[in-house]
């Protein structure tokens, strides 16, 4: 089953809305094992829009067209379709009444146009709208199913799922089904990423590979299709294996988790307590750790320490240290994480200094971060990096190089 989404709306060409009803659509339809080859966005135009569905009919069994059932004179989209289909529009009492009674109930005078929305096509499914006034239709005509959505997502997404799926469902044939698997790279760039699994990316047809690097990570998102969900486990299984045979070291977990999701997730399954001591990134790492509830069962404390003499105070880094090497410097990150998970009595310490910029700092240049941890073996490391990057940006990174160590 291949469809096209036709989306109408000069709004949308206009660049004053995106199409989000495009995108919601083509992720309902993914694990339905439909395909989706095109998208169209086309104005609020009858001539224009028919032009679109006769193309639409040419390479998809499944035509969704959302916008332009409603009310007002640009608002053509049955209009248009029943005179390319030579099919009649007729009124459909339930929705009538329904408008009928909506202007009773808000004790306002229903003007003639409003009427029009309760027009379907002949022969329709009617899809009822639970949210709004104007009816979705579904239908089958010369080998192509269509679904006639309204724009407002909050009226289409409640009609697709509560109607128009069901609908889809019923009449499907076609059982193959889409299962993905999202793979989350971190400190690998997409470039290289992409380098290393060429091969791979090239070749595979079933199941897909497609890279996307978004914030400092890159993922990919494996895609098997087959009717028996065994085999398609089976086939990610398979390929995923490659994928790690070449990568593994920077895979770091799997779908919608996140780098601190998995520290969150480690820091609990083994029961130790952090505690951060952080300079450049002035508390970030801590703030986003308590964003998890319930994270005082493995967070101890937060210390933000910017000054070398609050460094040398609270976290006893050594006069000596600061003295020799400066406050962004492995020695200086060691010693504030290991004086930081002695002072808060944690298992594991970690601590963030560096040049976060705009400007250079002790003679080091902007972007230079140096990550210590304390580990509960009493070892300790450092972590050296050179990051670009506006200031936020560059703290941003180094949390996530602070989380990716963690996880090592
Ligand atoms: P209405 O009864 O509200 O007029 P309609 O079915 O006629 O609904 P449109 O007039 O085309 O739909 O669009 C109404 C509103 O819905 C738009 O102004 C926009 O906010 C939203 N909308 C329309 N199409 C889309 C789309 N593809 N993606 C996201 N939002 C959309
Ligand atoms: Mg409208």
């Amino acid at each position: 089953m291949n469809s096209e989404i036709i989306a109408v709306g000069s709004e949308l060409l206009l660049g004053q809305i995106a199409n989000t009803n495009g995108q919601f659509l083509s992720q309902q339809l993914a694990p339905l094992g439909i395909n989706v080859y095109y998208h169209t966005v086309v104005g609020d135009n009858k001539l224009r829009l028919q032009e679109a569905v006769i193309q639409a009919k040419k390479r998809a069994n499944l035509i969704i067209i959302t916008g332009g059932l409603g009310p007002t004179k640009d608002d053509l989209t049955k209009e248009a379709v029943a005179e390319l289909l030579e099919r009649e529009l007729v009124y459909h009492q339930p929705s009538l009444q329904q408008i009928e009674l909506y202007f009773h109930n808000s004790k306002r005078a229903m003007t003639e146009n409003n009427k029009k929305q309760a027009l379907v096509i002949e022969g329709a499914t009617v899809l009822n709208n639970d949210h709004g006034m104007a009816p979705g239709m579904a239908f089958f005509e010369d080998g192509v199913y269509y679904l006639l959505l309204p724009g407002p997502p909050k009226e289409l997404k409640p009609m697709y799922t509560t109607y128009g799926e069901s609908y889809l469902l019923a009449n499907l044939s076609e059982q193959s089904v889409i299962y993905s698997r999202v793979l989350r790279f971190f400190g690998i760039g997409e470039a290289k990423l992409e380098e290393v699994l060429l091969d791979l990316i090239e070749s595979q047809s079933n199941p897909t590979i497609a890279p996307l690097a978004a914030e400092g990570e890159v993922t990919l998102r494996l895609t098997a299709k087959h009717e028996d969900q065994t085999k398609a486990v089976q086939l990610l299984d398979e390929l995923e294996a490659k994928i790690q045979a070449r990568v593994g070291k920077y895979l770091y977990g799997y779908d919608d988790t996140s780098l601190m999701q998995e520290v969150v997730n480690t820091l609990r399954a083994k029961n130790y307590k952090i505690a951060s001591a952080e300079s450049l990134t002035g508390g970030l790492f801590s703030r986003q750790l308590t964003d998890y509830s319930g994270i005082s069962g493995v967070f101890s404390s937060g210390v933000v320490s910017y000054s070398s003499e609050m460094k040398e105070k609270i976290l006893s880094v050594s006069k000596n240290t600061l003295a020799e090497y400066g406050a962004v410097s492995s020695e200086c990150a060691i010693e504030m994480a290991q004086g930081v998970k002695k002072l808060c009595e944690a298992d594991i310490g970690i601590s963030f200094t560096g040049v976060a910029g705009p400007n250079q700092h002790e003679g080091k240049e902007v972007g230079t971060v140096i990550i210590g941890v304390a580990l509960p073996s009493g070892e300790s490391k450092s972590f050296e990096l050179n990051l670009a990057g506006t200031r936020g940006q560059i703290r941003e990174r180094t949390v996530k190089y602070g989380c990716y160590y963690l996880l090592k």
